[in-house]
């Protein structure tokens, strides 16, 4: 591999060997003058000859990511066969509809690659339907609100100030202002779902549609229990998976597929490209209404080359160290939980079941706040994200708490020695740092660096994969 680890023969080559099918779909797309390889092989060339900032730009990046140790639980790293496809010529075809029902000619292999990636799809989540079509997670969760309601219908979700995702329904997002939206909240005490309260809320709310899922939530979440409520309300159920689909396709967290009548997912944080998914269970009677509401309801143009490196992830989703891997991120996750509670910090409910730990990083020095955390340990390699905690006191942009996730290191073979590690190097940090106001902060230079070398040194051991 280059320096700059973006072979663009390398990719082919891995996409090639890991998923032919797809390989030779992207390859019937561009017989012309050059081959199909000819052409691509010199993606990379192409562009430090055309665009040397950009180029420089997208090495950084890739060093950036190298050397520092990449906890955000919102992140993932897909494989070089998944970026193969990204940058392929399936990124050029125009076409607006379904597969066997377009608005535009030429289709025919685009629709092959399609109905592979929404057939894969439901095999990974034992799915009766799948949309490979939203462009995002966010666009995922509109179209399936496009599908059942009117605007001014009720919705009853997690608020967005308790781990909730703004596309749920935000005050702030085109959701909160088209719909009339409820938010349930965690207990205030455990920080844990409070099914009862959030049966009786619905009770008198009486919703159309009741979101479950979160961004910030440690805990498994009952879909069962919330498919009770819903029907105690006669409420449709969206869950959204998006933090957690990878975990659920390996079976580390209950499936909401027959629970949900509609269940979403970003394609990223599972691990493979952007984009996001819709699928159904057992229960496939609206599929038509998701249709439709994603062409023209939403959506324009399908973005064909996310959906054939969507087909490749999925295939990988499909494989057994995927799957044992989904395990070892939670084990990892309970580790950093158990080590952090060990030093004393407040862990939000004591500890984790997936792949994601919250502390309350006030409670563990005076002052110390959420982006305070999130700088320092940036500062010495260590990118994590401040978060806002359910009651938190502090503004969204100052925050009580820090989020850690375990989805790359554990992608790049750290185990739970590795943890130890981190957790240790975590520790160093916020007990050096001397806070100064809500925002600011002084760290001795020299102790930065020292720290920066240790982590590059953990880095260097577990490469990019
Ligand atoms: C990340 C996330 C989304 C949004 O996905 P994007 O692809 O970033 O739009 C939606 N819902 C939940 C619960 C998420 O965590």
């Amino acid at each position: 591999m280059q320096a700059d680890g973006h072979n663009g023969n390398n990719a082919l080559d891995t996409l090639k060997k890991s998923d032919i099918k797809v390989y030779e779909l992207i390859g019937r797309q561009s017989q012309g003058i050059q081959t199909f390889e000819q052409y691509h092989k010199g993606i990379l060339d192409a562009l430090r000859t055309e665009d040397g900032i950009v180029y420089d730009l997208i090495a950084a990046e890739h060093t950036r990511v190298q050397d520092t140790i990449q906890l955000i639980a919102a992140e993932n790293q897909c494989s070089q066969a998944v970026l193969a496809a990204l940058g392929s010529v399936a990124q050029n075809k125009t076409t607006e509809g379904f597969p066997g029902a377009r608005f535009h000619g030429g289709s025919e292999v685009v629709d092959e690659i399609e109905t592979l990636a929404a057939a894969r799809a439901k095999e990974v989540f034992g799915a009766r339907y799948a949309n490979v079509q939203p462009h995002s997670g966010s666009t995922a969760n509109q179209i399936v609100l496009a599908a059942l309601l009117n605007s001014g219908d009720k919705i009853l979700s997690m608020g967005f100030d308790q781990g909730g995702h703004p596309s749920h329904g935000a005050a702030e997002s085109l959701i909160g202002k088209l719909f009339e939206v409820e938010s349930y909240y965690v207990d205030r005490d455990s920080f844990l779902l409070d099914y009862e309260a959030i049966r009786q809320q619905a009770l008198n709310f009486r919703p159309k549609l009741i979101i479950c899922g979160a961004t910030a939530y440690s805990r498994t979440i009952d879909f069962a229990e919330f498919r009770s409520i819903a029907d105690e309300v006669g409420a449709f159920l969206l869950a959204d998976i998006s933090h957690i689909s990878g975990l659920v396709i390996a079976g580390a967290h209950p499936s909401p597929m027959n629970y949900a009548h509609f269940t979403t997912t970003s394609t990223y944080k599972p691990g493979g490209p952007r984009g996001g998914l819709i699928l159904m269970g057992e229960d496939t009677a609206l599929c038509k209404r998701i249709e439709q509401a994603t062409f023209p309801g939403v959506q324009g143009t399908p973005y064909l080359n996310h959906i054939a490196a969507k087909a490749v992830f999925f295939k990988e989703a499909l494989s057994e160290e995927y799957k044992a891997r989904q395990f070892e991120i939670v084990e990892n996750a309970r580790r950093l939980a158990y080590n952090l509670v060990g030093l004393g910090y407040d862990v939000l409910t004591g500890g984790t079941d997936n792949h994601m730990v919250l502390v309350n990083v006030a409670n563990f020095k005076k002052g110390l706040t959420g982006i305070i955390a999130q700088k320092c340990l940036e500062d010495c390699g260590i990118v994590i994200n401040m978060n806002k905690l359910p009651y938190d006191k502090r503004c969204a942009t100052v925050t009580s708490g820090m989020r850690l996730g375990t989805p790359i290191v554990t992608k790049n073979s750290m185990g739970v020695e590795q943890m130890d590690e981190i957790t240790s190097l975590v520790d160093a940090v916020l007990k050096e740092v001397q806070v100064v106001s809500e925002t600011e902060y002084e760290l001795d230079e020299s102790f930065c660096d020292e720290i920066r070398g240790r982590v590059k040194k953990l880095c260097s051991r577990f490469p990019m994969r």
